[in-house]
């Protein structure tokens, strides 16, 4: 039974989707002294973490940023926009998307929940929690709201419950496809900063984001991007805010100050991971991302094992999530890896709760570290009794260590 004590030799395998493995470099930067959140050099650092902030959301508009967890920002987005009682469209692609429409409704609005019916009859599944977004279906739903009743549409872009990636792009274009006014709002949590996301041109309204998934940090900050329409509604909306309120936030941020104490170590790790990721160039994160995610699912295929998105085209590069065949307790597995091989592996939450596990291959980490994350599981899977149609990590070494990987296909999302 591992205690806080508990030190293993060698380092841990975080293999979580988030938090994910921090560089040391911005563990570094993070043990810095804490400076005076009022004076100058602090207003120096906050103007540069919230310019890189704005090439990581690729946006032109103010991003808020909190000294709270990912869930904090999303009551931010609702709070910020919303007045008692509003209807909200939001679309039903795993545990998180559920966990924002329950806070909508704690909020008093009136959130209905779209999803893809049906059960998988491979998996026993629900079938929501495989695939991604149905843009088709929004836009259907918001065409039969003539009166504009509607007030917001919430997706979520990586479902880190399930290992998928929705086209958000789709879900503007339906909305401006049916004409309705509704504002778009996304939870990127766990997409930015791995996954090509691009906040203006994807015309998203307020994007969800926070510290501990592709951003490489610890768990602490997270943040609101805006559009200049989301921050219009701002100005009549109803529901109570103050903490979370981004008035005077954006306005104090234009000289790189908050209106209360900012979490100054966490934006030093923040600065230091905004230069790690500007310095490699987003486009190559991005390509690295999707070329660990195919050795990933190389390998799963190579088990016999189902992979939980089972629509190619919405894979994501943050995670994959793996069914365990019947009767075999996916939770049962991720102890027995864990005490065995100090490796920690996502759980199944929600309505998959035991009945898949998932493998994150984000933040600080490189072919060799998904190497052993993947001879964990398969002696793991093996020691379970699992029977495995074949070597998941003699597969994924074909794949990272073929002659051509150095070039990298960019972006084959289905392979
Ligand atoms: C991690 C995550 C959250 C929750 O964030 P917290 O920091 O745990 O509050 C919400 N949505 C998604 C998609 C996430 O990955």
């Amino acid at each position: 039974m591992p205690t806080l004590d508990h030190h293993p030799s060698g380092r841990h395998f975080l293999q979580i989707p988030g938090p994910s493995p921090v560089p040391d470099r911005v563990l570094r930067a993070m043990s810095l002294p804490t400076i005076d959140h009022r004076g100058p050099e602090f207003g120096e650092l906050g103007l540069q973490v919230l310019a890189g902030l704005k090439q990581v959301f690729r946006t032109r508009h103010p991003v808020v940023v909190y000294p709270a967890s990912g869930t904090g920002a999303w009551e931010a987005a609702l709070a910020n926009t919303m007045s008692p009682g509003d209807a909200v469209l939001m679309f039903e692609t795993g545990h998180f998307a559920t966990l924002w429409k329950k806070m909508a409704e704690r909020l008093g609005l009136a959130p209905e929940f779209l999803a893809l019916p049906g059960t998988c009859p491979e998996t026993g599944l629900p079938l929501a929690w495989r695939h991604g977004v149905r843009a088709d279906m929004i836009g259907e739903r918001l065409r039969a709201d003539s009166a504009h009743r509607i007030k917001a549409v919430c997706v979520v872009h990586n479902e880190t419950s399930t290992g998928v990636t929705s086209d958000i792009a789709a879900v503007r274009r339906a909305i401006d496809d049916a004409g309705h006014p509704a504002l778009l709002m996304v939870d990127s949590i766990s997409g930015l900063a791995s996954a090509e996301y691009r906040h203006d041109e994807w015309g998203v309204d307020v994007t969800v984001s926070g510290s501990q998934k592709g951003l490489m940090l610890p768990p602490g900050i997270s943040f609101n991007a805006l559009s200049p329409k989301a921050q219009a509604v701002a100005k009549t909306a109803k529901l109570p805010k103050s903490f979370w309120a981004w008035d005077e936030i954006v306005e104090m941020n234009q000289a790189g100050y908050w209106p209360y104490t900012p979490n100054t170590n966490l934006l030093y790790g923040l600065h230091e991971s905004l230069q790690i990721l500007l310095d490699q160039g987003l486009d190559s994160v991005f390509a690295r991302h999707q070329h660990w995610a195919v050795g990933v699912r190389r390998a799963v295929r190579a088990w016999g094992l189902p992979i939980q998105c089972a629509d190619p085209a919405v894979y994501s590069p943050v995670l994959t999530g793996v069914v365990t065949p019947p009767g075999v307790d996916a939770d049962a597995l991720r102890r027995l890896i864990h005490e065995r091989f100090d490796l920690s592996l996502g759980t199944g939450l929600g309505r998959v709760k035991g009945r898949m596990f998932r493998m994150g291959h984000l933040g600080d980490s490189n072919e060799l570290t998904l190497l052993a994350m993947l001879a964990g599981v398969e002696m793991g899977l093996k020691l379970a009794g699992v029977p495995l149609a074949g070597s998941g990590v003699a597969a994924a070494m074909e794949h990272f260590g073929a002659p051509q990987a150095a070039e990298r296909a960019p972006l084959q999302a289905a392979a």
